[in-house]
């Protein structure tokens, strides 16, 4: 009897062990299955260039990123919202994501804005908006719903033109904020360092795609459409690889981090990006071609190197006691910011002579910017189209 209640006690601690065993057990999270999003399509054809639209781009994007993950992770399962020319609802797209119970959600879309100038890329997560400029993004993509059939009865009543509705997004909580930011951190990185792309940063802005998804999600904007060079990347084959690889190394990073492996793996059928200034080289000859189109008709090209040193959310006073003396001080607005810049050299060496002078005053950040006609372009440009005349 005694012997027989101690092993009865013995097998309750032992289930109980053996319970608490699998329960304190961290399940290694695997990436298993990637939603991949192509925003609009069909009858939303989303934002437009001088001859693209925002949809096709996305889609091109969108499979070639799904290819490269194919091939390379044949574990991973990759689920496109579309692979085709299709509307989609904006509900449905996170409905199956989260139906699938995937482990990634990733949302690829072009930005487009009044004035020809902004470009570069940018990331987002979930949340409420920050800026003006955050929450004007999401209402244009959040705009899509009003050519869905019952977009009120599918989202409450939502008016993505209202700024009142986006309060909403303020009880927004989010257990996947965390690995959101991570993952789009990661995209960022990519495009800037690996692809040479003009990188405005991490956001948050509450997109209604994003809203419902039970999972690590993010929202890029890959460019400007209304940025000559921009879209000429964007529409391009090597362009639209680029940023698919940018996304493929960003998925492959996060992976790892997620999973705890170590150690690198080849790529198959990935193209190698050599340098980080892709985005600058492959976009000179069309961009220069455009250019000389224009020259034929207005001969007339300036070419002036200068050296930028300050950068200021508010307009200052050219003699501001800030610029330390520095004579000759001129402004420039790009990007919402304005820009202080100094010289007006014809060759890039003598701006750095310039450079050297500004950096002694102690702007130890300043570097050489080069304009067009007064328009800024790179200082790579601006050289190579010297060499060419
Ligand atoms: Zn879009």
């Amino acid at each position: 009897m005694r012997v027989k209640r101690t092993f009865e006690i013995f097998g309750i601690s032992g289930l109980l062990l053996l319970t608490s065993f699998n329960i304190s057990v961290p399940q290694a999270h695997k990436i298993k299955r990637v939603v991949i999003d192509a925003g609009h399509g069909g009858h939303d054809p989303g934002c437009s260039g001088s001859k693209t639209k925002e949809k096709d781009v996305a889609l091109a994007i969108a499979l070639k990123l799904g290819g490269y993950i194919e091939k390379n992770f044949p574990d991973v399962k990759v689920t496109y919202t579309r692979k085709t020319d299709v509307f989609v609802e904006l509900f449905k797209r996170a409905q199956i994501a989260n139906d699938l119970k995937a482990d990634l959600f990733i949302s690829i879309h072009c930005n487009a804005s009044p004035s020809k100038n902004p470009y570069g890329t940018e990331t987002y997560v979930m949340g409420l908006y920050k800026s003006q400029a955050n929450l004007s993004v999401a209402q244009k993509e959040n705009a899509s719903i009003l050519m869905e059939d019952s977009y009120a009865k599918n989202y409450d009543g939502f008016d993505p033109n209202s700024t009142e509705a986006y309060i909403i997004f303020s009880l927004y909580q989010n257990a996947y904020m965390d690995q959101s930011l991570s993952f789009a951190t990661k995209v960022q990185k990519q495009m800037k360092e690996k692809i040479g792309l003009y990188d405005r940063g991490v956001k948050q802005a509450g997109f209604l795609v994003l809203w419902k998804t039970a999972m690590p999600s993010i929202l890029m904007e890959t460019g400007f459409l209304s940025n000559l060079k921009d879209e000429e990347f964007l529409s391009s084959t090597k362009g639209q690889e680029y940023i698919a690889t940018g996304l493929y190394r960003a998925f492959k990073e996060y992976k790892n981090e997620v999973e705890g492996n170590t150690g690198d793996t080849i790529d198959k059928d990935v193209p190698q990006i050599k340098d980080t200034t892709a985005y600058e080289l492959m976009n000179n000859d069309s961009i220069n071609s455009v250019k000389d189109s224009v020259k034929e008709i207005n001969p007339k090209k300036e070419i002036l190197f200068k050296v930028q040193f300050a950068t200021s959310s508010s307009k200052k006073s050219l003699t501001s006691p800030d610029f330390k003396g520095l004579k000759d001080v001129q402004e420039y607005f790009q990007n919402g910011l304005y820009k202080y810049v100094s010289g007006n050299e014809k060759t890039f060496e003598s701006s750095l002579l310039l450079l050297n002078k500004i950096h002694d005053l102690g702007f130890k950040d300043a570097f050489v910017v080069a304009f067009l006609n007064g328009e800024r372009i790179s200082p790579q440009e601006a050289v190579k189209l010297i060499k060419k005349n």
